[in-house]
């Protein structure tokens, strides 16, 4: 462990003294956040948008479903067959109790949020798309939110549109009333952007699509990890996320759809488990939620994830969501008074996904140099090309937070920072 995780300083800040929450404690679960690296520096891990660090319980999951019940799910009768059966299938009852889904019939397993977007774009945007539909996107979208309904819009020669990104990195929500008709049959849109951090308001964006007609999926990406979720009381149809973006192996992520729209879903994947009766001629398909999980899945994945969902239900959404929410406050305070370093993002509700421009230096160079430093950030377009253009910029460079970050390790990319802005000003 970095010998700042139990300064004065960050105790100080992640509060709660007294209410079980620790961090020093927590980053004990995360053996890789003791590491040093590029002469014996602390690491300080702020790439967690990207994907986050996985706790030794997470780990042993793996290791243990490897180690002593080995097996396929669903279709031995043997004793390993089964106990891997359980453990897989209590895994997704652990994500239905996360994002409070009304049953395990609603929660697929996929590989991450981009398989389960291109799921509904295809099982349920086929077979409900016609010429001339409608589907609403915004200007602050994945790709993994946009290239499958370009794709699907393509096919089906629907329209696409999108709603406007604003100066202060939030959505024009007068344009997005203008934009919904009749024709509106979706509306996808990201929760919190990977980008500008900002959290986009679901709720009122859900209520206004029901009212014309349409069904909402999000994408909840950086949203699940961070903040309780609640799907009933969101009133969404389709939620996507990745479990390697909140403790879980990478591989394994989920779609919750509600059941009376996946029910007249066709199948994403056709082979194994899928089915129920098979003859040469044709097929049926299995109950949900095995209908959409052809083929041997990713078990120790969802064991993992079942691992991670615990862990963090453990800690509390709340806790988590309230931590991060200091730890963002000090990163901005520490930030913003950076000379010539441009945050991009100033919406008032926002996550710990802070994305910035040094200068004239590039975000590559400026990931880079702070790598030296022991800091790991993320530069490059962020999978969001059409948002880097609305921001006159090829790239930016982006610290993201967890619930293991320290305010010191914020500390060790200022300093970074500081050291780049004066290495660079040289013209070196
Ligand atoms: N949406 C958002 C907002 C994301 O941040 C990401 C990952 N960067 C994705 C979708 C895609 O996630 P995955 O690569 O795990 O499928």
């Amino acid at each position: 462990m970095s010998e700042c995780c139990i300064c004065k300083k960050c105790l100080g800040v992640t509060g709660d003294e007294g209410q079980g929450f620790d961090v020093a404690k927590i980053r004990q679960d995360f053996p890789i956040l003791n590491r040093r690296i590029h002469q014996d520096k602390p690491l300080a891990y702020l790439d967690n948008a990207a994907t986050t660090q996985k706790p030794s319980v997470v780990v042993c999951a793996l290791c243990d479903y490897y180690q002593i019940c080995n097996a396929n799910v669903h279709r031995s009768l043997h004793l390993l067959a089964d106990e891997a059966t359980q453990h897989f299938e209590e895994a997704r009852r652990r994500v239905v109790k996360f994002i409070h889904a009304h049953s395990e019939r609603e929660v697929i397993y996929t590989r991450g949020t981009t398989e389960s977007i291109n799921l509904a774009a295809y099982s349920w945007g086929r077979r409900h798309i016609q010429a001339g539909d409608e589907i609403i996107l915004t200007e602050m979208e994945h790709h993994s939110n946009l290239v499958p309904w370009q794709i699907l819009a393509k096919e089906r020669n629907a329209v696409l549109r999108f709603i406007p990104v604003l100066e202060d990195g939030t959505l024009d929500l007068e344009a997005y009333r203008r934009l919904l008709n009749p024709k509106v049959k979706l509306v996808g849109v990201v929760h919190i952007s990977n980008v500008l951090g900002t959290v986009n308001p679901i709720q009122e964006i859900i209520a206004d699509a029901h009212r014309a007609g349409a069904l909402v999926l999000v994408d909840g990406a950086q949203s699940v990890p961070h903040m309780p979720i609640d799907v009933q009381a969101l009133d969404c149809d389709f939620l996507a996320f990745s479990g390697h973006k909140m403790m879980a192996p990478t591989g394994v992520g989920v779609l919750y759809g509600k059941e009376s729209v996946l029910e007249i879903m066709d199948p994403f994947m056709g082979g194994g488990e899928m089915i129920n009766k098979v003859t040469l001629e044709g097929s049926t398909w299995a109950d949900l939620p095995l209908k959409f999980e052809a083929g041997t899945p990713h078990i120790s994945g969802a064991i993992g994830l079942g691992a991670a969902v615990n862990y963090l239900m453990g800690i509390g959404m709340e806790q988590v969501e309230k931590y991060e929410q200091e730890l963002t406050h000090y990163a901005l305070q520490k930030l913003t008074p950076i000379p010539g370093l441009k945050i991009y993002g100033r919406a008032p509700e926002r996550s710990g996904a802070i994305s910035f421009i040094l200068d004239d230096v590039h975000p590559h160079d400026l990931a880079q140099f702070v790598d030296q430093a022991g800091v790991a950030i993320r530069a490059g377009h962020m999978c969001a090309q059409p948002l880097m253009r609305k921001l006159g910029v090829p790239a930016v460079s982006r610290a993201s937070l967890y619930i293991y970050n320290l305010p010191c390790e914020i500390d060790q990319l200022v300093d970074a920072i500081l050291e780049a802005k004066e290495y660079f000003s040289h013209g070196s």
